[in-house]
């Protein structure tokens, strides 16, 4: 089953993402993390990526369509795949319906209002756990693999505002675009758990 998981910044792609990964043997890839590794590896694909990362811009189509197909030319995403955070403009979406085929669009939605809070107060490991400071009370490492926490140089008001802007504009017609192929089915997360979020997004793929 080849999936994409769509949802603003903050709506719990990545949780769910390595939960939907880990139960249905998909390959879990994210543009957001490839870019991430990119940076910090110090790439020309890096260095580009990170001016548009940091004001919460999309990095250009072209780059990230080239590294979304480079990555689904790998023989290990045979057995089905999970794209989290692409595509995220209708030119993407394109691009991806001629090298991929598509079963299933997932749509995390989650309310806007939110989202400041969730993204601003996260803070994340390199194993992929994430956290908010709410529920950390004052632990600074990660309780899965003990690595050390940190926050998203992304994840501040400025630039949040900046990526729900870019998400409205580019990304939300994505909806249309999949419920028009008849490929599109919706979470709604509300004030759900990742757990509670975990269940709804099972229900969908195990019909
Ligand atoms: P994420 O980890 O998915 O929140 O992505 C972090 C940032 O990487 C985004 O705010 C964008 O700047 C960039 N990015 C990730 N995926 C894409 C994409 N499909 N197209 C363009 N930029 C992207």
């Amino acid at each position: 089953m080849n999936i994409i998981l769509l949802g603003a910044p903050g709506a719990g792609k990545g949780t769910q993402a390595t939960r939907i990964a880990q139960k249905y043997g998909v390959i879990h890839i994210s543009t957001g993390d490839m870019f991430r590794s990119n940076i910090k590896e110090g790439t020309e694909i890096g260095k580009l990526a990170k001016s548009y990362i940091d004001a919460g811009k999309l990095v250009p189509d072209a780059v990230t369509c080239d590294i979304v197909k480079d990555r689904l030319s790998k023989a290990d995403v045979i057995g089905g795949y999970l794209l989290d955070g692409f595509p995220r403009s209708l030119f993407q979406a394109e691009e991806l319906g001629k090298f991929a085929d598509i079963d299933l669009c997932l749509n995390l939605e989650v309310d806007t209002a939110l989202i400041m809070d969730r993204i601003c107060g996260r803070r994340v490991c390199s194993c992929g756990e994430t956290y908010h400071v709410s529920t950390l009370k004052g632990e600074t490492t990660c309780a899965k693999c003990g690595n050390e926490l940190y926050r998203r140089d992304d994840d501040n008001p400025e630039t949040v505002k900046a990526r729900l802007d870019t998400y409205n504009v580019m990304t939300a017609p994505l909806i249309a675009y999949y419920a028009a192929q008849n490929k599109l089915a919706t979470v709604v997360c509300g004030n759900k758990t990742p757990d509670e979020v975990f269940e709804a997004v099972c229900a969908v793929l195990d019909k």
